[in-house]
């Protein structure tokens, strides 16, 4: 690298030398560098798991965290913790906002300028609570990487406000896809899933808003113990009422944060909700509705709702379980969230290719 380039980057290496000289920062295992690397350097540990043209952040304790990626395809840009709503199964319970997290989400815009993005994930909390700041931020996305597919996680809440919803339009530049949450067929049930009373009829007014815009939303769906025996009722709504939209997504809960912390209210087993699931899947399939399932092995879906499950746990945080070694489905199956508090592995079953292929038959 020239030592005119060097000023904004980090340079990994095993010993300090003079070809390190010029960087903003310094990630090696070795000992701290003398009267030529006075600053910033870090005695880190774990640095193989960093690679060349990520974007990383150092902090003067030694830690090393990825922000980017360079070689995922499921790289997030997280831009606050809050939210306005307080989700009975939300991973992540909201906090105050801090506004690091939205310097630190701009820092890595700044670092991808350059480069060529394939996807963009807009997350949080709820990203539209920081009204222009999220419109900056999307707006960013859409211009500096037209290539690039973005998707916005929201709640869908604040698009009922009509001129908030053409704002983020014009930001998007008709690029974004938005995902919105959708709990329940019925307004009660999903506002008590979020915690937030008017929050289905706002995500209903905001999902309608959009695609008057022209903007593309997907519905994602959580299963609970607390909606799960709607899932056909609320597929049936979705044909009725949704049925523009672009893609729609029935998935199984990471059970961390709030969804531990509830475990007992809204846990359901991925069993007991299987049948209910092909159900809603093969409604909105014959429908002609571009439905998926997320999260969700492949041995605890039924033999038909298989083909729509897909491998949706982001790199970092899935697992397998031991058993799964075995399994002749492994490299198609969505596998766990290394996260959860919770695993099922006594429901597992792995696949054998000379064994029978139903996995509701080995069920019994
Ligand atoms: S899961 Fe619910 S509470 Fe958590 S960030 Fe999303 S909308 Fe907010
Ligand atoms: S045994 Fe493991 S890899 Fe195979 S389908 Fe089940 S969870 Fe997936």
């Amino acid at each position: 690298m020239p030592f005119y380039r060097r000023s904004g980057r980090i340079r990994l290496a095993d010993t300090l030398g003079f070809d390190c000289l010029g960087y903003a920062g310094y990630l090696t295992e070795g000992m701290k560098g003398g009267l030529l690397h006075p600053d910033g350097i870090y005695a880190a540990s774990g640095t193989e798991g960093v690679e060349e043209g990520d974007i990383v952040m150092l902090t003067s304790d030694g830690t090393v965290t990825v922000l980017w990626g360079a070689n995922s395809s499921q790289n997030s840009l997280f831009v606050t913790k809050a939210c306005n709503c307080d989700c009975l199964m939300c991973p992540q319970p909201p906090a105050i906002h801090d506004p690091q997290d939205l310097v630190r989400a701009e820092k890595v815009l700044d670092c991808l300028r350059s480069r060529s993005v394939k996807q963009i994930c807009i997350t949080g909390g709820e990203p539209t609570v920081l009204g222009a700041r999220f419109l900056k931020v999307l707006e960013r996305c859409s211009r500096e990487h037209p290539e690039a597919a973005v998707n916005v996680l929201t709640n869908g809440k604040l698009f009922s406000d009509p001129e908030f919803a053409g704002k983020t339009a014009s930001a998007s530049n008709g690029k974004a896809l938005f995902c919105v949450s959708l709990h329940s067929d019925i307004d009660t049930v999903h506002d008590r899933l979020v915690g937030a009373r008017g929050s289905y009829a706002a995500a209903q007014a905001g999902i309608y808003n959009l695609a008057k815009l022209g903007c593309a939303v997907e519905i994602r769906h959580v299963i609970s113990k607390g909606n799960f025996n709607r899932l056909k009722r609320f597929s049936e709504q979705m044909y009725s009422y949704f049925p523009f939209c672009a893609h729609y997504a029935f998935m199984g809960m990471e059970i961390c944060g709030q969804a531990f912390k509830n475990f007992d209210e809204i846990n359901v087993s991925p069993l007991e909700y299987r049948d209910c699931l092909e159900e809603a899947v093969m409604s909105m399939y014959r429908a002609g509705l571009p439905v998926s399932v997320y999260n969700v092995p492949l041995c605890l879906c039924s033999e038909k709702t298989r083909p729509f499950a897909r491998q949706s746990i982001s790199s970092w945080k899935n697992i397998f379980m031991s058993q799964c070694e075995e399994c002749s489905k492994k490299d198609k199956c969505a596998g766990f969230f290394g996260t959860s508090a919770f695993l099922p592995g006594d429901l597992v079953r792995p696949f054998r290719e000379d064994a029978c292929d139903d996995s509701s038959a080995c069920w019994g």
